[in-house]
């Protein structure tokens, strides 16, 4: 599918000229008959107006020009000597873009074929090396790392010297940024920046409105994926294959749409990788168990805690080493508790303080209320150092102050630390441990600086937490080292990383069923969570009807015996069943789970020759159509260097 005007024209509309045609009414006959006034009146402002999807290809390619020179005798006239409008103007412009269907001139891209992953290769040059990176695509903060000539993890720093990128893309007229510099624009032009998009991942139908269009969030993350994969070029050349990692509680979906960010961001995402394992792999390669020669003490493996609170995430996991070999036994987490979260709480003390100091409210100012985020963002992190911080904020034209002190802070977010205790807590009872049997508790995340949370850890476990890996950069180094060792499956990583990761599903994945006794809709565990990947299971149904010609079977992922509590994975639709087949005739679903927690499914009728096909029905945010589009629209944006 190549895009064309026609294309974008059908599927946007177009009423988006509305405004740029209707200003040229009652001016002049010049208004429209000078090509350099029309090119100023009409052209330009209505490119500006069209839909950003249209505008992510460049006005030549699309012929735009061309198309509004034709436009302009069809729509216009001038009979009074003055701009006069036709009536069914609209008609005309789809009419006349029914003859602007050629493609899109895309420079020396591939012509594209029918499978996502190949048009989003497109135009991508063959590394020089094989070499892969490890992106830990964070809620706040990002980070790419590789492995350097000794094999040994570092990061790459980006265009600004940071090893931290902001998870922060502003949508500008010009193009996007990416960074600290989106971070900074957030100030002034909030509505056009999008940051915690991590949190929306893998949302069904959701749409981020940035700048008066609606982005899905695999599209936002792709830009920033994007950004890392450009940055990694400048140091080590052109880069195309990553591991990304994602947080060891992520369910189907969100994995699914990390991984079609990747891809949209045009990389081959060799897999995905849960967060904590990523970090324990770096731990265990620092204290040298992943060398042939390490040993772990002991005649049992040793069991790490990896406890990981973020920007915007949390996880707990539990990974048992030994030598060359990592084996998470349980996790657990929650995706929607991070440092936002710490942020939040300040936003709320400081605007309460300003709110008895003013008599009035400085949150109802999207200016102040971004001034307050930022601005406790920073206290945040002085309050994990000192016992005091001051805010500023921005409000009525006139800068306020603000104390707080670390206590009032820890009081005010103690239910959230209680929150992540809670949680390690059932992973060390799920791994079937007592805190006793765990041997290093390992932290890692920005969020893991504050003070109270490693008070708390400490009492739990009553050892003091192992501070040896670095809390922003061991997930991307793990992930190094993880893509390392699967580009050497194909005979082409660097040769030093050898080890083996054994993962685990963090929700339950089940089947809707109806109980024959109460006839109510049921949730089915067929494979229990924290099992050991990869794991397939199945299960019988029975065809309800004869002559039956198709079953459907829905996919839950989650805990919970109703439906409605759990995440719908997907829809299997099993089709062209034989004719003539009898009521309750056998139908086996499996289910398997890859090692990277992603899902599959597939479906026989017991007892008969013919194969069954099965259809997995998408059913998060972008459909495969979607993302082809947008896979169209971002390469081309790429190839324009935007
Ligand atoms: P993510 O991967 O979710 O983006 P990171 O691991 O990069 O998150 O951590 C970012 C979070 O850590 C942010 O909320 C940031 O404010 C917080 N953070 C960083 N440094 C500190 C600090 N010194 N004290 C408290 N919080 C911090
Ligand atoms: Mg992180």
């Amino acid at each position: 599918m190549a895009a064309n005007l026609q294309q974008l024209l059908k599927k946007h509309g177009v009423d988006f000229l509305r405004a740029a045609v209707q200003q040229l009414v009652g001016r002049p006959a010049a208004a429209i008959s000078d090509d350099q006034q029309y090119r100023q009146l009409l052209i330009d402002p209505a490119w500006q107006a069209a839909p950003m999807q249209m505008r992510l290809f460049s006005p030549e390619g699309l012929h735009w020009e061309e198309f509004c020179f034709a436009l302009r005798p069809r729509i216009f006239n001038l009979t009074g000597g003055t701009v006069a409008l036709a009536p069914k103007w609209q008609t005309a412009a789809s009419e006349l873009a029914d003859q602007f269907g050629t493609a899109v001139d895309r420079g020396s891209a591939a012509a594209p074929s029918a499978s996502s992953s190949a048009v989003l290769a497109a135009g991508e040059k063959a590394p020089a090396r094989a070499a892969a990176v490890g992106i830990d695509l964070g809620t706040t903060y990002s980070v790419v790392a590789h492995l350097d000539a000794q094999g040994r993890p570092v990061s790459i720093p980006n265009a600004n010297g940071d090893i931290l990128t902001p998870s922060v893309v502003l949508f500008d007229r010009d193009g996007t940024v990416v960074g600290r510099e989106a971070v900074l624009a957030a100030a002034i032009e909030p509505d056009k920046v999008a940051d915690c998009v991590k949190r929306d991942m893998g949302a069904k139908h959701y749409r981020r409105p940035i700048g008066g269009e609606l982005l899905p969030p695999e599209v936002i993350s792709s830009y920033i994926l994007r950004r890392l994969k450009d940055d990694a070029a400048r140091k080590m050349g052109n880069v195309s294959k990553a591991v990304i990692t994602v947080p060891a509680y992520f369910d189907e979906p969100r994995r699914r749409a990390t991984m079609d960010a990747g891809r949209l961001a045009g990389l081959e995402v060799l897999d995905i990788i849960n967060e904590p394992t990523a970090a324990a792999i770096l731990y265990g390669y620092q204290e040298g168990f992943l060398d042939r020669s390490g040993k772990v003490a002991g005649d049992r493996p040793l069991r790490v805690l990896v406890y990981d609170l973020g920007g915007g995430t949390f996880d707990v996991t539990v990974v048992e080493m030994s030598n060359q070999s990592f084996k998470a036994v349980a996790t657990d987490g929650d995706v929607q508790l991070g440092g936002k979260d710490w942020d939040e709480k300040l936003v709320e003390m400081a605007a309460e303080m300003l709110v008895l100091e003013l008599g009035d409210d400085p949150r109802n100012d999207p200016e102040a209320l971004q001034d307050l985020w930022l601005t406790s963002e920073a206290a945040k992190k002085t309050l994990s150092e000192r016992p005091k911080a001051t805010l500023f904020v921005n409000y009525q034209g006139r800068r306020h102050k603000v104390e707080v002190t670390r206590d009032e802070f820890e009081e005010a977010t103690a239910p959230l630390v209680l929150r992540t205790r809670t949680t390690a807590e059932i992973v060390v009872m799920q791994a079937g441990l007592t805190w006793a049997d765990i041997d290093r508790v390992v932290v890692v995340g920005g969020s893991t600086r504050m003070p109270m949370i490693r008070r708390m850890l400490e009492e739990l476990a009553g050892r003091a937490i192992d501070l040896t890996v670095s809390a922003d950069e061991a997930v991307a180094h793990g992930a190094a080292l993880y893509a390392d060792l699967l580009l050497q499956k194909q005979g082409i990583g660097s040769g030093h990383t050898q080890f083996a990761v054994t993962n685990i599903n963090s929700h339950s994945l089940g089947v809707v069923g109806t109980d024959p006794v109460t006839g109510r809709q049921l949730n089915r565990i067929i494979i229990p969570k924290n099992s050991p990947l990869p794991v397939a299971a199945a299960r019988r149904f029975k065809t309800s009807q004869p002559n039956q010609p198709s079953v459907k079977v829905t996919v839950v992922e989650g805990e919970s015996e109703l439906p409605d509590a759990c995440i719908e994975v997907g829809i299997c639709v099993i089709r062209d069943l034989p004719p003539r087949l009898p009521a309750g005739s056998p139908v086996e679903v499996g289910y398997s789970y890859g090692e990277n927690g992603r899902l599959q499914v597939t479906a026989s009728l017991v007892g008969h020759e013919a194969r069954v096909t099965t259809e997995f029905v998408r059913d998060n945010s972008l459909s495969d159509d979607d993302l082809l589009l947008w896979a169209e629209c971002l390469s081309a944006e790429a190839e324009r260097g935007l």
